[in-house]
C-alpha cells in the first residue's frame, strides 16, 4: 500500500554525522535511520480485528488506501498530521507503536463525516477514527477524552432517571474534568435563555434541578439498557484481550 502524502522521515530519525568518510568519500551531514537497519518485532497482528470489534470500526478491512478521506478531512486541512488514511494503513499492518506516536491527535476528529461521503469503499472513516480513539482509551494508551467523560455522565443520568437535566450533566462534567463551573460562554448562553424563554418553562427547568424528576415505570427499561451496555462493554473487552488479562489477575 503506497504512502503518498506522508514523509517517512521524522525529525527524530535524523542522525547528524559531523565528520563521516566512506571509502574516501566525505558523506558528512544529515542521515536518516530510514536507510539504516530497521527490524520491527512488535507487530500487533490482532490490531485490525480489535478496531473492527468496536462500534464504527466494522468496515476498516474494505480500505484500499485511495486517500480520499484525508483529502476531504476538515481537521487535516489545519493539522496535516491528522491523517485517517495513514492511520488505517498502520492499523491494517499491525504497526501499533507507529500509531501510538499520533495517539494525542486521533481524538481530534470532529465527526463532520466529509470522509464518510468521500470514501468509495464505504469504510466509514469517521467511525474508524472514533473506534481508534476508543481503542486507545480501552488499552490505557490515552486518558478518557472529555467527550468520553461527557458521554458517561449523560448516560449515567439517563440510566438512573430516564430523563436528562442539562444543568446536572454540565455540573458533573465540569467537576469530572476539573473545569470551573463559571464559564463565560455558559453565562452568556444562560443570559440569552433567560431573556427568551417563557417564565413557566424557566420555572420548570429550575424545579427540575432541585427535585430530579424520573420517568414513570423506568426500572424495567433501566435494567434492560444496563444489561445491554454491560454485555456490549464485556464483548469489547474480550475482543481486545482485556477480559482474559483481568481474569488472570484475579
Ligand atoms: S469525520 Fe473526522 S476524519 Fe472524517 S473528515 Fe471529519 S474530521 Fe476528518
Ligand atoms: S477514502 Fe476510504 S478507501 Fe480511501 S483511504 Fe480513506 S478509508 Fe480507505
Amino acid at each position: 500500500m503506497p504512502i503518498h502524502e506522508k514523509s517517512l522521515i521524522r525529525p527524530e530519525d535524523l542522525r547528524r554525522q559531523e565528520k563521516l568518510t566512506l571509502e574516501g568519500v566525505d558523506v558528512s551531514g544529515d542521515w536518516s535511520t530510514f536507510i539504516g537497519t530497521r527490524v520491527i518485532t512488535d507487530y500487533n497482528e490482532q490490531m485490525q480485528d480489535e478496531i473492527a470489534a468496536l462500534p464504527g470500526g466494522e468496515y476498516i478491512h474494505r480500505c484500499w488506501q485511495c486517500g480520499s478521506c484525508t483529502n476531504s478531512c476538515t481537521v487535516n486541512a489545519i493539522e496535516p498530521r491528522f491523517n485517517p488514511r495513514y492511520w488505517i494503513y498502520l492499523i491494517r499492518m499491525g504497526l501499533e507503536e507507529e500509531l501510538l506516536r499520533d495517539k494525542d491527535i486521533i481524538w481530534q476528529c470532529v465527526s463532520c463525516n466529509k470522509c464518510t461521503y468521500a470514501c468509495p469503499r464505504d469504510v466509514v472513516p469517521e467511525g474508524v477514527m472514533k473506534a481508534t480513539a476508543h481503542w486507545l482509551e480501552l488499552k490505557g494508551h490515552t486518558a478518557p477524552s472529555p467527550s468520553t467523560v461527557f458521554d458517561e455522565e449523560f448516560s449515567a443520568q439517563v440510566f438512573a432517571t430516564g430523563k436528562i437535566e442539562d444543568g446536572r450533566v454540565l455540573r458533573r462534567f465540569f467537576a469530572a474534568t476539573g473545569q470551573a463551573l463559571r464559564q463565560p460562554w455558559l453565562e452568556s448562553m444562560l443570559r440569552g435563555l433567560i431573556a427568551r424563554l417563557p417564565l413557566t418553562l424557566l420555572l420548570k427547568l429550575g424545579l427540575a434541578t432541585l427535585i430530579r424528576p424520573r420517568t414513570a415505570g423506568w426500572a424495567g427499561a433501566r435494567a434492560a439498557i444496563s444489561e445491554h451496555v454491560a454485555a456490549q462493554k464485556q464483548a469489547e473487552r474480550r475482543a481486545l484481550g482485556l477480559a482474559a488479562q483481568e481474569g488472570a489477575h484475579r
